[in-house]
């Protein structure tokens, strides 16, 4: 893969919003003037008005990163969504269809996610029907569950979704009666936040140690090399987290990192482990803007080993069972990272800020099970 060094490399991703309008309305009107490329590159070269319709994710387009999408009146009103590529796979990976039923977002806001999903079920409802689905989204912190209720208001989500703001998902009880038809269940916890771009879209994370990326260049920061000069960009570069709220933390040393790593990965495993309890859940996605194996493969290794997914029938959902346009997408998990198991790092998808792509770095494994057995004790 080609290096991407420079924010010019990044097109923005624009989500159109199934719940008010769809990617032909939005060619018609919002992007009348703009010429359709075949490819992410040709966004990225061209230097205004391109565009690209995804070739993996539904209703989602690669738009030149000069256009100024923010003042158009399809993104003030929700019809469109800022929303980078990886971070719509978890969503499109679920595949929430009808006799699914429910559906939870255990991480909630700022809601991407969750409009996402809530899109994806109402694209499904017949026409002249009522959904028969809810989307419920949690999210403990009080301040973003404030975000993530004007983003589902502004996305038209609110019908189908509910909401339990300052809600920790690990105290919903799995076997309340509310929650008897929760077929689905999207995991998107907290983590380092090191496959995350800039805010200016610009990639600002330098940790080369990702599974099997030895080989690949490291990822410099533009931000640094423009601030400090280009001989900066040779230098061992500082190890940055950023945590939900964008805010970045120098890590000053390796063992500082690990410990961070350890205790953000139990915490994503119990989780995780929380949402195999659902009895009538049948999918789950687990996902993280990290690209450390210890959040990603990991987890997901010491999930499928725990006593309640050999208990309650969860497997790994094998790429061949994946939605087609994630079916397609090369980027996959690590063979190490995953014990050695191919049939796992397959299933496993991932992606790296510098892959040439033009994506953030991303992790997303499905989970599955056949049965709906009864578990009464939960
Ligand atoms: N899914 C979101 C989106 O796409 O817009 C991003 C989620 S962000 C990575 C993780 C979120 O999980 C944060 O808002 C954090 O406050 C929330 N969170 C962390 N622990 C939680 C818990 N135990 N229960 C519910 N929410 C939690």
């Amino acid at each position: 893969a080609e290096f991407l060094g420079d924010a010019a490399d990044y097109p923005r991703w624009v989500r159109v919003n199934a719940l008010k309008t769809t990617v032909e309305d939005q060619l018609a009107t919002t992007f009348a003037d703009f010429t359709r490329v075949l490819s992410v590159k040709e966004v990225t070269a061209s230097p205004t008005k391109s565009l690209h319709v995804d070739d993996h994710i539904p209703n989602l387009l690669a738009v030149s990163p000069s256009f100024q999408i923010t003042k158009t009146e399809a993104y003030t009103s929700g019809a469109l969504i800022l929303q980078d590529k990886a971070s719509c796979f978890p969503a499109y990976l679920l595949d929430p269809r009808s006799e699914d039923g429910d559906v939870i977002d255990s991480c909630a806001a700022p809601g991407n996610k969750t409009t996402h999903l809530a899109a994806i079920v109402h694209s499904r409802v017949p026409e002249n029907e009522e959904c028969s689905q809810t989307v419920y989204a949690f999210e403990k912190d009080s301040k973003r569950s404030r975000t993530l209720e004007k983003m589902v208001k502004i996305a038209g989500a609110k019908d189908i979704t509910r909401m339990s703001f300052g809600q920790d998902f690990l105290r919903v009880d799995p076997n309340s009666g509310l929650f008897k038809n929760v077929g689905c269940l999207l995991l998107d916890p907290s983590c380092s936040g090191s496959g995350i771009l800039g805010r200016d879209d610009m990639p600002t994370i330098h940790l080369p140690e990702a599974p099997d990326a030895a080989k690949k260049q490291p990822a410099t920061s533009n931000r640094k090399r423009k601030r400090e000069g280009p001989d900066a960009a040779a230098e061992k570069p500082q190890p940055i987290l950023v945590d939900d709220d964008g805010k970045e933390t120098v890590v000053s040393s390796e063992k500082e990192l690990k410990a961070r790593l350890e205790a953000l990965s139990s915490f994503q495993l119990i989780l995780l482990l929380h949402a195999f309890k659902f009895p009538a859940a049948k999918k789950i996605t687990y996902s993280t803007c990290s690209i450390h194996a210890e959040e990603n493969e990991h987890v997901v290794l010491k999930a499928l080993q725990s006593d309640i997914a050999r208990e309650r029938g969860w497997r790994i959902l094998p790429r061949d069972q994946q939605v087609r346009g994630l079916r397609d997408w090369p980027v996959r998990g690590s063979v190490d990272a995953s014990g050695g198991d191919a049939d796992i790092a397959e299933a496993c998808i991932r992606s790296y800020q510098d892959d040439g792509r033009g994506v953030m770095g991303f992790f997303v494994a499905g989970f599955v099970r056949d049965a709906r057995p009864d578990f009464e004790d939960g």
